[in-house]
């Protein structure tokens, strides 16, 4: 078994008592967490094969991102500022309706190799379309190490909400379908790539399933015993939906159809109420917040002091390519922080203490990962990322905690351990080929936009 030590650095353990550890060190044997401490303590005895020195760095769990879409990645750009139908209507749904599955390998690629440069190693996918080709992005899980829970969709009606019969006609798929490929690729992937990989069901956004289509999707769930994620409360829209047309608030008719548990991830939340909250907390359902994506896109604030203080779990998320337009989890750490205090003109709320919360406990509470992640300490998986210091915006740092969100950024990674394997070394990534990734990326973005008919025309124009 090989054995890796990583010593000299901060160490923020998240673990129940919060200890952050001056000259901190910890062993890694397989892939697991053998010993937390002191770096003399750790080192004495550890005859490590290979050592890490972390002088001048900072040693955090790898950061968990709740909400992600990897086929988004390669559409960055292409639809700002505009609102929210047109961005669905006009570029996001006809350019991911000619996806093909080299293109959705490419994206998913690009993704993964931001995410890994800027800190993150666990990502929740939230709707994979059968036309991005769900084993080839399952295989890029597994080469670049990064761990992935992707979602495969699930939806029997082209609609969204209020507004219903507006997709594009290359998402449209068909419920029984569906649900016959969650369950093929939960049997080919989950648990693969020595547990790196699970496979969830991605529940469409209400509108997009019948009543009955979201029970099997419950029914499902439990027999695979897996998970399901789901948009709700993004848009208004959706209370106007499930009023009109169950007498119900979102919440409320979900629970009817067996979808509200630990296993269960709703996208967004903007517009919950305090009696969703309610049950969200009661059955242990998580919210994942999207800050950026929430002022992007102008959907509104989602409550979270308040949906905290209710006992509901809160990760975090950045969403997509054309809604934040970043897949970089500190830069989300400071939006989800200072917009709850603008909002509630209050300083005292979403201390950095918190929201570094939402990205590594809560977020593998969130994904039924509680035992294996989101913190440094024995046993658990070691997924953790060195954060240099060295650098003029994060010295003298009194308190690291705050420097960590309120003023790193991605870049400031630069060591990644997943699984215990060193994935990232001095910002350079060992299992992807990165010049390769961004070309391809480009070149197929370019292919698609001109198979969409889409120009992105800046608005001042060329010279
Ligand atoms: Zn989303």
């Amino acid at each position: 078994m090989s054995s890796l030590l990583v010593t000299g650095g901060t160490l923020v353990t998240m673990d129940a008592r919060r200890r952050v550890i001056t000259d901190g060190g910890i062993l890694i044997e397989g892939s697991r967490i053998t010993k937390v401490g002191k770096s003399s303590e750790v080192r004495r005895e550890s005859n490590a094969e290979f050592e890490v020195d972390a002088k001048g760095m900072v040693i955090l769990p790898g950061l968990i991102d709740i909400h992600v879409h990897l086929a988004q990645a390669m559409l960055r750009g292409c639809a700002d500022d505009t609102s929210l139908i047109d961005w669905l209507q006009k570029f996001v749904w006809p350019l991911q309706g000619n996806y093909d599955a080299q293109d959705g390998k490419a994206s998913a690629e690009l993704c993964m190799l931001e995410m890994i440069k800027s800190g993150t190693t666990t990502f929740l996918e939230s709707l994979l379309h059968t036309r991005y080709g769900f084993d080839g992005i399952a295989a890029s899980v597994e080469t670049s190490g990064i761990r992935g829970v992707l979602s495969k969709t699930v939806m029997g009606v082209p609609g969204y909400g209020a507004a219903s019969g507006i997709m594009h006609p290359g998402m449209v798929e068909d419920g029984e379908t569906c649900l016959r490929e969650v369950e093929a690729y939960f049997n080919r992937w989950n648990g693969k790539a020595n547990d790196r990989i699970r496979v969830w069901y991605g529940a469409r956004s209400l509108g997009g399933c019948t009543p009955e289509l979201y029970r099997q999707i419950a029914t499902g769930a439990k027999a695979l015993k897996t998970g399901v994620t789901m948009h709700l409360n993004e848009v208004r829209e959706d209370a106007d939906y499930t009023k009109r047309e169950f007498g119900k608030l979102p919440t409320e008719f979900m629970d009817d159809v067996g979808l509200v548990g630990p296993n269960v991830v709703y996208a967004h939340g903007v517009w919950l109420t305090e009696l969703e909250w309610k049950i969200l907390a009661e059955k242990g359902a998580t919210v994942a917040h999207c800050p950026s994506s929430n002022m992007k896109l102008a959907s509104g604030i989602a409550k979270i002091p308040e949906m905290i203080r209710s006992g509901v779990n809160v990760g975090l998320g950045c969403d997509g390519g054309p809604s934040n337009n970043s897949y970089d989890m500190i830069r989300e750490m400071k939006f989800a922080s200072l917009l709850q205090k603008a909002r509630l003109l209050n300083p005292l709320v979403m201390d950095a203490e918190t929201v570094l919360e939402l990205v590594t406990i809560n977020g593998a509470r969130a994904l039924g990962l509680g035992k294996e992640i989101g913190s440094l300490e024995v046993n658990k998986r070691a997924d953790l990322v060195l954060i240099s210091f060295r650098n003029p915006h994060l010295v003298p740092a009194y308190n690291p905690i705050s420097h960590l969100v309120y003023a790193a950024t991605g870049s400031d990674v630069d060591t990644v351990i997943i699984d215990g394997r060193i994935i990232m070394k001095n910002r350079r990534v060992l299992t992807l080929d990165e010049e390769k990734v961004i070309r391809e990326a480009e070149e197929r973005g370019a292919r698609l936009l001109d198979r969409a008919g889409i120009t992105i025309e800046p608005k001042w124009g060329y010279v």
